[in-house]
Formats: C-alpha cells, sequence, structure tokens
C-alpha cells in the first residue's frame, strides 16, 4: 500500500469511528479518548517518510490486538490500519477482538446453548 492510501485508509478508519458513534450503535463514547484515535489523528497530523518496505506476514492469528501489536505496516502501527473486531460477534468493544484467547463476551451473554 502506497502511502497516500494508508493515509486514505487511515482517514476512512476515524470517519468510520465517528459516523458508528453518533448513530449509537456502538453505545455512547467518545472516540475522541480512542487511543486508537489519537494515534490515528497524531500520524495524519504528522507528515511522515515511509521507507520502502516489505509486507510482513501477519503474526498469531492476525485478527487480533495482541497479535498484531508490535506489527508495522509500512510506518503505521498495523491495528491503526485497519479495523480489528471480534471474530465471533464483530464488536470491536469484545475482550476477544483485544486477545482472541479471550472469551467473546456476546457468547457469555448469551449463555452456552442459545
Ligand atoms: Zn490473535
Ligand atoms: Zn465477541
Amino acid at each position: 500500500m502506497s502511502e497516500a492510501n494508508l493515509r486514505k485508509a487511515l482517514e476512512d478508519l476515524l470517519n468510520m469511528y465517528v459516523a458508528n458513534v453518533n448513530s449509537g450503535d456502538w453505545g455512547y463514547w467518545n472516540p475522541e479518548e480512542d487511543p486508537e484515535v489519537i494515534a490515528a489523528r497524531k500520524a495524519l497530523a504528522e507528515p511522515q517518510e515511509i521507507p520502502e518496505y516489505v509486507d510482513q506476514p501477519l503474526p498469531g492469528c492476525g485478527k487480533c490486538h495482541a497479535c498484531l501489536k508490535d506489527h508495522m505496516t509500512g510506518a503505521f502501527p498495523t491495528v491503526l490500519t485497519r479495523m480489528l473486531v471480534c471474530t465471533y460477534c464483530g464488536s470491536k468493544r469484545c475482550p476477544k477482538a483485544a486477545d482472541h484467547t479471550n472469551l467473546c463476551t456476546d457468547i457469555s451473554m448469551r449463555g452456552h446453548w442459545q
């Protein structure tokens, strides 16, 4: 991905956060206090020299914060270039999105057999 595409992706991510919060779908919280939003805004505010790079294979499950936290996509942490959500319930706020070894809250709230 080029730097321009990465910046576009970050902007899209920010817009999506704000849009989702405003719609109330994700409950009520302030997106400006979300560490991902803060980091993304910082990255967008500071023009960066992007070195040539080769995409590294995604570590671990490749879908949770714990596995991707040290992975970089170019000059950006990979966790900022993609939306990491629970692979089961699709929620960004699910503990399973933070670490795939956590239990999905959706599963625990529904009980095991429903
Ligand atoms: Zn994982
Ligand atoms: Zn979940």
